[in-house]
């Protein structure tokens, strides 16, 4: 790297750090990721004139972060209505107007986005000009529908100050951390091991990223790194820890979490893991059309943390497309609140699971999280 590209990228990494919200968070006050959020809403409703008139300057709680989140909703809706051709169709032919939108029961009114909708025509979705997209993830998740989003460079900043926030919440602290990065098995056309090793280097720790699929090679860079976080597909550190098991002991090489993401993980696979290397398993839930990292669960492993202040969240019974209510079990729908470039409004996501509404016991008090995962199999 020549001294200019070098200087560059260091200007380039000191401009994106200080737009980092997850920079504010203090480890010693609370769980990191409701840090963040709270950051977030208070900073929204300080820039918004008619926001910060209506909430004034209270703390946000959980009944006003509602409020926020139908606020933001209505915003976002007129902003598809003037940008995206998709939803300007979709709602002209149900009918609909901003000014039907008025409550959260009104929000039932508007028709459901479906995944075939986004695989069959991406660039409908599209709000902003396409010189303005730094990035495109085309992914299948686990659908078999490819779909392709697009990123403008303010919202893969946004991506990586959620993924920093989240490593927060698993534990990483200071620069002695690192986050070993796994996905030899993933082929998709956006890379996980980029994404995480950006927001290592913006967040302050260290990463190495390691894609032998040989346990024996693993530990070695684990030793040689002094890793202390290990991040990859459930099946992939299952696997691994079962060619592991005799050859390390519990907790000798100082692993302090295992972040097993992208597939669901088994009671059985957890106690697997967890017992391999004498330490707990966070399981992390995120789709590429939503931003790839959406949720996490803390040490509790009571239900996966939603990075709060980016998704509006609700449960359907997905055979009528019902909103079911609180605390039933039936399949996620998630809007983005503060996606640009392709924002999703009611988007279907197939998993099934529901809304846990109450404080965790990590001391999460506003934080909305979504219990285990299962997909959903009908059509
Ligand atoms: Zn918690």
């Amino acid at each position: 790297m020549s001294l200019c590209t070098k200087i560059n990228t260091s200007v380039r990494m000191s401009v994106a750090k200080r737009k980092l919200d997850s920079r504010k968070i203090n480890i010693q006050q609370g769980n990191p990721l409701e840090q963040w959020g709270l950051t977030k809403i208070r900073s929204d409703i300080k820039n918004n004139r008619v926001m910060s008139n209506y909430f004034g300057s209270e703390e946000p709680d959980r009944e006003s972060i509602k409020e926020y989140k139908l606020f933001k909703f209505r915003e976002l809706l007129a902003y598809v209505l003037d940008n995206s051709p998709y939803y300007q169709d979709l709602y002209a032919n149900a009918g609909i107007a901003i000014s039907d939108i008025r409550s959260y029961e009104d929000i039932e009114k508007l028709p459901l986005t479906e995944q075939v909708d986004l695989a069959n025509k991406p660039y409908h979705f599209l709000c902003v000009p396409r010189k303005d997209i730094i990035r495109e993830f085309t992914s299948s998740g686990t659908t078999n529908m490819l779909k392709r989003m697009a990123y403008t460079q303010d919202e893969l900043l946004e991506i990586v100050d959620s993924v920093i926030s989240g490593l927060k919440m698993a534990g990483m602290d200071s620069k002695d951390d690192v986050l070993q990065i796994m996905y030899p098995t993933i082929t998709a056309t956006w890379d996980p091991g980029l994404v995480l090793s950006k927001a290592c280097a913006l967040g302050g720790f260290n990463s190495v990223i390691e894609d032998s699929l040989d346990a024996e090679q693993q530990i070695k860079t684990m030793r040689e790194s002094g890793t202390t976080f290990i991040i990859g597909t459930s099946s992939f550190l299952y696997d691994l820890s079962r060619q592991a098991r005799g050859l390390i002991e519990p907790g000798e090489l100082g692993i302090k979490r295992m972040i097993c993401s992208s597939e669901p993980l088994t009671e059985e696979m957890r106690e697997e893991i967890e017992s391999v290397w004498g330490c707990k398993t966070l399981r992390q839930w995120g789709m590429t059309e939503l931003g790839l990292a959406n949720a996490i669960e803390c040490d509790h492993q009571n239900g996966f943390h939603l990075n709060n202040p980016d998704f509006l969240v609700e449960i359907i019974d997905p055979e009528t497309g019902k909103v079911l209510p609180e605390g039933e079990k039936g399949e996620l729908v998630v809007t983005t609140l503060r996606r640009k470039c392709m924002p999703l409004i009611r988007y279907r996501t197939r998993d099934i699971t529901s809304i846990i509404d109450e404080p965790c016991q990590c001391g999460s008090c506003v934080d909305q999280r979504i219990s285990d995962i299962e997909r959903w199999t009908g059509n």
